[in-house]
């Protein structure tokens, strides 16, 4: 059945009383498709307004409306199943799912089940130790979103808003080929990444554009799998890898005790850090799905699609595997510098015509990590790719030492201004003059005889004169040329 699956590594394995379980997990995430209308009505999509502002007849289910498809949308999707490297239906099936909501006036969601418009994918995750994990896409099919109750507003009522109400999604179901937390956090990461390069969603998980639903399942390494519970709506990255992890234990737990564990749908509460039961889960069948009268079944030409796949970006494997050749920079660089195509544009302003591998350390280290820290993006940064560009210029001809450079960035940061005049109007100019070194040198060794008399010794201690040496000078000797001059002064070598 289900033995051919990847096997977790026992690194992966989680330990229980009776020994070792592997955690199998598969994802389906709901992406919000960019699109300025409905999937089937004119209404806009626009995030915020006023409740029932962007409601059309349609949305709302008035009686004898009809649904018209939304041209975009569905190029947008098949944009995103080209992205995911999947084959791509010419013909898919719209279809009802039959439910009872206040917040879905249909009575039914128009979705799709036997015929989705996209099928099996492959999505590529590079994990921090070098591995790259492939996940395979089962499928993708594009639905309505629904409207949301809010019951906050009045003790004894609950209002809804159908703003949402038929806005297009996407909904991407994995394969279970997940065997961490952190590998189904790549995942999502990634998978975001894809659909950001590609303009369909903008991944945007604190608006609600992007949602997990997480699957999650426990067995013995390699033995028959586990009955899943399905962890619904998971609106954060770092909460998907907390739901697994609190998921996982929970059902060793229950079966290590002699419990079996009940297929249904859980919260994840990120307050507690617990997933907690809502529902049993409901089986397909329960749906009544039917193929939608309204719609006929959704054709179009491998001309089309292959006009929408002469339009895509480069997207971030490609552009990955391109800087790795290109620059010279490790996998890992590669990886980081293209997780957003703003940030690889910007890199590669700065790596133009420079030292591509200082300008990617200086892109990740200081700017990256500038940003990350202040929480900027990278089209807020106060450093233009010119500026960053700049120091590194001024590093690699010698002009200022990695030291001062990294003063030189802060000021750049805060105050703005060109890196090359800044050096010279502030005196950040790297002393090369041996004279001056030596004095220093000298200086140091006067004041210390008995670290002299120690390094003697110990000739690793040489790093602290060196750091004497550059406290004197404040930061501006050539480091290369106090390590000579005190080797030469110490006797060393
Ligand atoms: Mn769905």
């Amino acid at each position: 059945m289900f033995t051919a699956f990847r096997t977790a590594k026992p690194s992966q394995y989680l330990k229980g009383a009776t020994g070792d379980w592997e955690v199998i997990i598969g994802l389906e995430v709901h992406a919000q498709v960019a699109s300025n209308a409905k999937l089937f009505s004119g209404a806009s999509t626009a995030f915020g307004g006023a409740p029932n502002d962007h409601v059309s007849l349609v949305d709302a289910a008035m009686p004898g409306m009809l649904p018209v498809i939304n041209e975009e949308c569905v190029a947008q999707a098949v944009r995103t199943g080209l992205g995911l490297e999947a084959e791509i239906n010419l013909k898919s099936v719209f279809d009802r799912k039959n439910y009872f909501y206040p917040d879905l006036p249909q009575g039914y969601q128009i979705s799709q089940y036997k015929s989705p418009i996209v099928g099996e994918g492959t999505v590529r995750l590079d994990m921090p130790d070098g591995e790259v994990v492939e996940v395979g896409v089962e499928r993708l099919h594009l639905e309505q979103d629904a409207g949301k109750s809010i019951h906050d507003q009045s003790p004894n009522h609950t209002f809804v808003d159908l703003n949402r109400s038929g806005v297009a999604l996407m909904e991407i179901v994995s394969k279970p080929d997940m065997r961490s937390g952190d590998e189904a956090k790549a995942y999502l990461s990634k998978l975001r990444t894809i659909l950001r390069y590609l303009g369909t969603c903008d991944g945007d998980m604190d608006k609600g554009n992007m949602r997990a639903d997480v699957n999650v399942s426990v067995r013995k390494p390699g033995g028959e799998l586990g009955t899943r519970c399905e962890i619904k709506n998971v609106n954060s990255i770092r909460f998907v890898g907390q739901a697994i992890d609190y998921e996982a234990r929970r059902q060793i737990g229950i079966i290590e005790d002699g419990g079996t564990i009940k297929q249904e749908t859980r919260l994840f509460d990120p307050g507690k850090g617990e997933t907690r039961s809502m529902r049993s889960k409901e089986e397909a069948h329960d749906y009544r799905y039917f193929p939608d009268p309204d719609l006929l079944p959704l054709e179009f030409t491998q001309a089309w699609v292959d006009e929408l796949k002469a339009g895509l970006p480069e997207l971030p494997d490609a552009k990955k595997a391109r800087f790795i050749a290109q620059y010279g920079v490790t996998p890992y660089d590669a990886m980081v510098l293209t997780l957003e195509k703003a940030s690889a544009d910007f890199y590669e302003d700065v790596a133009k015509g420079r030292d591509a591998k200082i300008a990617a350390n200086w892109v990740i280290n200081e700017l990256f990590g500038r940003l990350n820290k202040e929480g900027k993006s990278i089209e807020e940064s106060p450093v233009s790719a010119a500026q960053l560009g700049g120091i590194v210029d001024l590093i690699v001809d010698g002009t200022i030492s990695g030291k001062i450079a990294k003063d030189l960035f802060e000021i750049v940061w805060t105050e703005g201004g060109d890196p090359k005049t800044l050096v010279e109007t502030r005196g950040l100019k790297q002393v090369t003059d041996t004279g001056a070194i030596e004095a220093a040198v000298d200086a140091v060794i006067a004041a210390n005889p008995d670290k002299v008399e120690q390094i003697k010794a110990k000739p690793t201690m040489a790093g602290w004169f060196v750091g004497q040496v550059m406290k004197q000078t404040g930061g501006k000797a050539n480091p290369q040329a106090v390590n000579e001059i005190l080797k030469a002064k110490l006797g060393l070598e």
